[in-house]
This record gives structure tokens, C-alpha cells and sequence, in this order.
């Protein structure tokens, strides 16, 4: 009886290990991804939305700004009306619903409000998964997003899974060690397609410059050819 118990004890052990580190282990039925500007939720975690939505996950991909400081030479209303329909685009190649809130790019901020603004677009769409930056970060609207998601994870009452993702970094994501990987060979080059949607940022140097070795490197560690990787939000959730 005893041993029975021992066995039944280790494989609720390695069911909850496995569950506890991976993403992609099918038991996630909505996914958000919280991203600071437009073009940030794809080139974050582009190829991990993809499988997910693969696996039958519902994934809504959350823009905190519409990247209205992000176009040199446009007013913060020309910049958002372009960004805007480039985000569409993009969704539309990965086939994921958009949602457009209402802070604004390089003058994003954190009071009262927006921290229930935050809370009431997930509470809206009760995800059992949300995915955003890692809170160390050079860019102040990617912290700002970040720890206004970390502050709707405990006031939900720990209600999704919360895991931070890196993008660009060296210059923007700092001190950034995975503890989670996606294989996202298999749909990279859609991710790419996506991506590059958001034609107003001239993408192709971020590629070069920061997404291909930054993915390949995570490929690396993680024995495929490319990878997006993640960190845990470790607390008392539901797992
Ligand atoms: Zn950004």
C-alpha cells in the first residue's frame, strides 16, 4: 500500500513539475500577452502565441500603447493611427484578436487608475495564462506595463499564471535568466511575417541585430534551432 502511494506521490510530482515549467503543456485554454507597443507581444513571444493557438489555446494579444512616440517626424495621433493599422495587419496574419488600451507610448504611467485599468481588461477576459515583459528593463513603458500586470496577478487573487519574457536584450531586457522554453522552429518564419507587419519601425536591423541571436541562443539552451524563453512568476497560485 505504502509503495502504491510512494508511485502515485512521484507521478503527481512530475505531472506538476511539467505543468509548473511549460507553457506548452496543453492545459492553458486563454492566453494573454501583454506587450508595451505595438510590434512587442510579437517579437517577445510571437512563435509561442502561434503554438498555443495551435494546441487550441484562445491567445489576445494586449497592446498597453499604441506606439503614438514611435514614428520620428509624426504626431503622437498620426504615429497611433499608423501603429494601429500595422497591429491589425499583424494579428490578422497570426489570426489573434487585438486589444488596443489606452496609455501612451514614452509617457506611460502607474497610479490608482491604471492599476485598475490594468485589472479590468484581465478580469474582462479571464485568462488562465498571461505572458509580459520582465520588469528589469531600460525602457520605462515596458517596466511600467510589467509591474502593472505583476499588480493585477495578486489582486485577481493569483487567478492566471503569470510568466515574463525578454525582448532585445542587452539594451532593453536586463539580468534575464529563463527558467522556461518554447520550441518555436516550426512556426518562426510566420512569427517573422507577423513581426514585420509593424513596417513603420524598419524591423530588419532587430532582427539581425537582437531577435536572431537572442532566439538562437534560447535554441541553444533549450537543444532546437530556435526558442523563445521565459521566466516564472513564482507564487501562491494555483500550482
Ligand atoms: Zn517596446
Amino acid at each position: 500500500m505504502k509503495r502504491i502511494f510512494l508511485v502515485f506521490a512521484l507521478m503527481a510530482a512530475v505531472v506538476f513539475s511539467a505543468d509548473a515549467q511549460d507553457i506548452m503543456g496543453g492545459h492553458y485554454k486563454k492566453a494573454l500577452v501583454i506587450g508595451a507597443h505595438p510590434d512587442d507581444p510579437e517579437s517577445m513571444c510571437g512563435g509561442t502565441m502561434l503554438k498555443l493557438k495551435e494546441q487550441g489555446c484562445e491567445v489576445v494579444c494586449v497592446y498597453f500603447t499604441q506606439g503614438e512616440g514611435g514614428i520620428p517626424g509624426k504626431s503622437e495621433e498620426e504615429a497611433r493611427e499608423i501603429r494601429h493599422g500595422e497591429a491589425l495587419n499583424s494579428c490578422a496574419v497570426m489570426g489573434i484578436r487585438p486589444i488596443f488600451m489606452t496609455q501612451i507610448d514614452g509617457r506611460s504611467e502607474i497610479n490608482k487608475a491604471r492599476y485598475d485599468e490594468m485589472k479590468a481588461v484581465i478580469e474582462a477576459e479571464k485568462p488562465d495564462l498571461v505572458i509580459t515583459h520582465w520588469p528589469i528593463d531600460s525602457h520605462r513603458d515596458h517596466r511600467n506595463c510589467a509591474i502593472l500586470v505583476y499588480d493585477s496577478w495578486r489582486r485577481t487573487g493569483y487567478s492566471f499564471d503569470l510568466f515574463y519574457v525578454e525582448v532585445m536584450t542587452g539594451n532593453q531586457t536586463q539580468n534575464f535568466n529563463p527558467d522556461s522554453y518554447v520550441d518555436i522552429t516550426s512556426v518562426r518564419e510566420k512569427k517573422l511575417e507577423a513581426y514585420l507587419c509593424h513596417k513603420s519601425q524598419n524591423l530588419e536591423k532587430n532582427i539581425a541585430g537582437y531577435h536572431d541571436p537572442m532566439e538562437r541562443m534560447r535554441g541553444m539552451e533549450f537543444h532546437c534551432q530556435w526558442a523563445e524563453a521565459f521566466i516564472r512568476q513564482i507564487g501562491p497560485g494555483k500550482k
